[in-house]
């Protein structure tokens, strides 16, 4: 592309994020997908984002595995009898993409391309688990992508063909099943909050917003720029439903046949991925932490006169050598030091070295940082380790920025009229006395979200929820309030 041609991000963050968020990812920006390919809702990964998003199943994978999950892989398609199996997950059908032919030749039964995995893998762990001494079975599917018929399709965030990671443990009793359902939540901690520095509340759904099949739905949302929340994690208590629908069954010590307990969870990639990029992303394009950077260093030469140049150049490319385990580039291509400049921070690369003849006389280099204004000179026998170094101080500045950001994203009222101007002009969530996450409080939800043009409640912490004080009312019907809940638009 010529620098005619490349023309950046043209809107702001905070003036217009849904256009800002299109830019970025387009070839405008830092050219994450194509979305070119023809089928609407199906995209195509360019291979910066792949980096990136390898590393979030490179994360993920190693905690599972340290909490005791083994990998799997299934087929990408589902009998349209097991995926009837569980009455209430049925309700899945009207997302489901079916195959229905085979060369010429019209297949006697229909099969459907997995929409997630419980359909598909429960009818093998029925045939695996036998006693007790099978659990707990904990499985996990990663790098994968499942299908949805969804109707407004955006990348990363709606895809009819998107990225997946699913882990399905079976328990011998429902403690063992709720243990789990903490294990995930720190998960989630290790991998999205302390290592990608997205921030997040671990909720407990209301009951009418569970998965289907579930017998309790916890859920992670993040919250982009425009207060929308962004789902980014679920973990499902399905009881012994699944089990029953599906006869995975055991016998106990005393010999007796029991239904075991079961619990899925499933971090969003693509999901995780848009936070990223939503969250630390600024006007001049992508910030992302240290370590999930594809390329951790770019080496900019400046050329002052033609008889210095090819010491510059030399001086560049050892440095390009030296830095080899920073997947350190030395960008020599013929664009000016501004654009290149320009080109590398929307990247989101996080560390600039830039030589000119002076660097190499003195044996240093000029370095600067994706997150800060101020430049710094290095002298080489140390560079690594304050590229190191370095790399702490932007993950700092990342997480810094990423929890004040957070923190002024909630606030707080016992007045429905309050409520409906917040969520119209506030971009976060609200808190707010509500009468009940049980069925009974579907009603006043369903009012809610009308009155707000789509305001959801999304439940209550799963780790140190507000109590309501006495004499705390629902904000919608004014019944004694039995929760304190979030509400937020959705995206
Ligand atoms: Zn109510």
């Amino acid at each position: 592309m010529s620098e005619k041609e490349n023309k950046g991000i043209t809107v702001k963050k905070s003036d217009n994020f849904s256009e800002w968020f299109t830019q970025i990812i387009g070839e405008q920006g830092a050219n994450l997908v194509d979305i070119r390919f023809g089928v609407q809702g199906f995209i195509v990964h360019r291979p910066w984002v792949m980096h990136m998003l390898r590393r979030i199943y490179d994360y993920l994978e190693e905690e599972v595995e340290a909490d005791g999950h083994e990998p799997m892989l299934f087929p990408t398609v589902i009998l349209e009898d097991n995926l009837l199996e569980e009455k209430e997950h049925a309700g899945f059908m009207p997302d489901v993409f079916w195959i229905t032919k085979a060369g010429s030749e019209t297949l006697e039964k229909p099969i459907a391309l997995r929409p997630t995995g419980e359909t598909l893998i429960y009818p093998s762990y029925a045939l695996w688990v036998r006693s007790i001494s099978d659990l707990p079975l904990k499985g996990y599917q990663s790098r994968i992508t499942v299908f949805r018929n969804e109707k407004a399709t955006r990348p990363f965030l709606r895809g009819r063909e998107f990225m997946f990671f699913e882990t399905h443990d079976v328990f011998r009793n429902h403690k063992g099943a709720l243990k789990q359902i903490k294990t995930d939540m720190k998960i989630m901690d290790k991998v999205v909050w302390r290592k990608l520095k997205v921030p997040f509340i671990f909720f407990r759904r209301p009951q009418w917003d569970k998965f289907m099949g579930a017998d309790d739905t916890y859920a992670s949302d993040t919250l982009n720029p425009d207060g929308r929340r962004n789902q980014i994690s679920s973990t499902h208590d399905l009881g012994t439903n699944f089990a029953k629908a599906f006869n995975i069954k055991f016998r106990d010590e005393k010999g007796e046949e029991q239904l075991a307990y079961q619990t899925c969870f499933g971090p969003g990639i693509w999901r995780i991925m848009a936070a990223i990029i939503a969250i630390h992303g600024d006007d001049k394009g992508l910030i992302v932490p240290f370590d999930m950077a594809p390329k951790k260093v770019v080496i900019v030469p400046i050329y002052k006169k033609e008889e210095e140049n090819e010491k510059v150049r030399e001086f560049c490319r050892k440095l390009e050598k030296h830095l080899k385990s920073f997947n350190a580039h030395f960008d020599d291509s013929d664009h000016s030091p501004g654009y290149k400049f320009n080109h590398w921070e929307m990247m989101g690369v996080p560390i600039r070295l830039e030589i000119g003849p002076r660097e190499v006389q003195e044996d240093q280099v000029t370095l600067a940082r994706r997150t800060r204004k101020e430049k710094e000179k290095a002298k080489l026998p140390f560079l690594k380790k304050r590229i190191k170094a370095a790399g702490k101080e932007i993950d700092t500045d990342i997480e810094k920025n990423a929890s004040s950001y957070f923190k002024n994203k909630t606030k707080s009222t016992k007045n429905y009229d309050e409520l409906k101007r917040i969520i119209k002009e506030f971009r976060g969530f609200v808190k707010t006395p509500f009468c009940t996450t049980k069925m009974a409080g579907e009603e006043c939800a369903d009012k809610l979200k009308a009155d707000t043009q789509g305001a959801y409640v999304c439940g209550t912490p799963f780790k140190n929820p507000d109590r309501p004080k006495e004499g705390d009312k629902c904000v919608v019907c004014q019944k004694p309030a039995k929760s304190i809940v979030y509400v937020a638009k959705s995206i």
